[in-house]
């Protein structure tokens, strides 16, 4: 039986990135950037005033303060948008709004808490508007430097990056009106089961319904990708086959159940019927441990074991990853940590073990406990999971308060 970390490693080796198209920047959230974003500005592409108050030469300040405030004449009103029309001289100020460009001659802007306008008669008197200063401020103080977020020729977003909001932001300042993405890829997800059926259907004694089909879908699209839902096939070859046809349009197919050793787990064999190169058909996981792997057509194909929470758990670890790579998307690993195990935990030694987890952050340290009957159908403990408890296979007991490895979920 393959190890997991050789199983991803070989599943990994064959995956290509997939190509790129350009979307408008407004339909880019959460999509994965292609190409190297350089700056082509500085951002702010002006000095500007961080705030309302009057723009002025530091040195007209020194010695200001309450009781003894400096008079300087106001030569001008700078609203955001505005380009200054005078050079400030010695004595002088003008008053700035938040956002308006700094004019010629100012180090500094001092905010209007500090200032008062000074309109008193011998200033009316020479039609010549004054104000008080009434602190001193230092050089530099409340301008915003041209390029001080982003300069001019800078490597600002790398490709490979998954674009948040912020990014969004920034490629709009840049005037990034369309951009370069990964393509997003498709994959086929079929159910297989004669007991299985769809979510609409009336349930009968003996069957139940395919949860499987949705969890897949909504995985694959969590990662970014397309989901085509392929329905479901009986046990039977021929159904097996047509339908497992249909997605060789796609980048990736998932099929769900049917790969255990059971007389109607016919997936593997028809899988090989139809010309696909299957790498492995067992990992030593738990849950999971039926998983097939393979090439149909060029076409990596995961034949996914039918429980419930064995197919969540290895798409989170090897389907995942698959689609990421196809992504071309970078640091994608999930978080891993250490926390205490806060109860016992028995296991079969030479299976790596993912146990459906929650886990705090408490006093300095995570604490983990799992979220009860770990039976691979029970998809609840997956539900109430925050993390998987990653148990190597050479373990055989963890005594609570021993550490072990956790892995955050979504
Ligand atoms: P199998 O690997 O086909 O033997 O399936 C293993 C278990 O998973 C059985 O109990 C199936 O009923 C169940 N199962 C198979 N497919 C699905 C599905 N699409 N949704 C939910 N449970 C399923
Ligand atoms: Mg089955």
């Amino acid at each position: 039986m393959i190890k997991v970390a050789t199983a991803l490693r070989t599943v990994l080796k064959g995956i290509k990135i997939l190509d790129s198209e350009v979307i408008k920047l407004i339909d880019a959230l959460e999509r994965v950037l292609a190409e190297d974003v350089y700056s082509n500005s500085d951002i702010p592409g002006f000095n500007n005033s961080a705030m309302d108050g009057y723009a002025l030469k530091s040195s007209d300040t020194h010695g200001a303060a309450r009781n003894k405030p400096k008079i300087l004449e106001v030569i001008e009103d700078i609203k955001a948008g505005d380009i200054p029309k005078k050079r400030l001289k010695s004595n002088q100020a003008a008053r700035i709004m938040t956002g308006a460009m700094i004019p010629e001659g100012a180090d500094s802007v001092i905010i209007v808490e500090y200032t008062k306008r000074a309109k008193g008669k011998e200033q009316r008197a020479k039609r010549m508007e004054f104000v008080q200063i009434f602190k001193e401020v230092k050089s530099g103080e409340n301008i915003r430097k041209a390029g001080e977020d982003i300069k001019k020729g800078e490597l600002v977003i790398t490709k490979g990056t998954l674009l948040k909001s912020s990014h969004i932001g920034i490629l709009a300042s840049l005037g990034k009106a369309k951009i370069k993405v990964s393509r997003k890829p498709k994959v086929a997800i079929l159910a297989t089961g004669d007991e299985v059926i769809d979510v609409d259907e009336k349930l009968k004694p003996g069957k139940l319904r395919s949860s499987n089909t949705y969890t897949l879908y909504t995985q694959v699209l969590n990662c970014g990708g397309i989901a085509k839902n392929l329905g479901i096939a009986r046990d039977k070859p021929l159904q097996l086959e047509k339908k497992i046809k249909e997605g060789l349009d796609c980048d990736l197919i998932l099929t769900s159940g049917g790969v255990s050793v059971g007389d109607y787990d016919l997936v593997k064999d028809v899988l090989a019927k139809m010309g696909t190169n299957i790498i492995f058909w067992k990992v030593a996981m738990r849950p999971g441990k039926p998983l097939v792997f393979g090439h149909i057509r060029r076409i990596p194909l995961f034949g996914l074991p039918g429980n419930p929470v064995s197919s969540m758990v290895s798409f989170e670890i090897f389907v995942r990853p698959v689609i990421k790579k196809m992504l071309g998307q970078e640091a994608d690993e999930r978080k891993e940590v250490e926390a205490v195990s806060e109860e016992d935990i028995k296991k079969k030694k030479g299976l790596r073990y993912f146990l459906r987890a929650n886990t705090r952050w408490h006093q300095g340290r995570y604490l983990t406990r799992t979220t009860g009957p770990q039976g691979s159908g029970i998809l609840k403990s997956m539900a109430l999971a925050n993390s998987l408890i990653i148990l190597p296979e050479k373990e055989e007991f963890i005594k609570k308060g021993e550490k072990v490895t956790i892995r955050f979920l979504d």
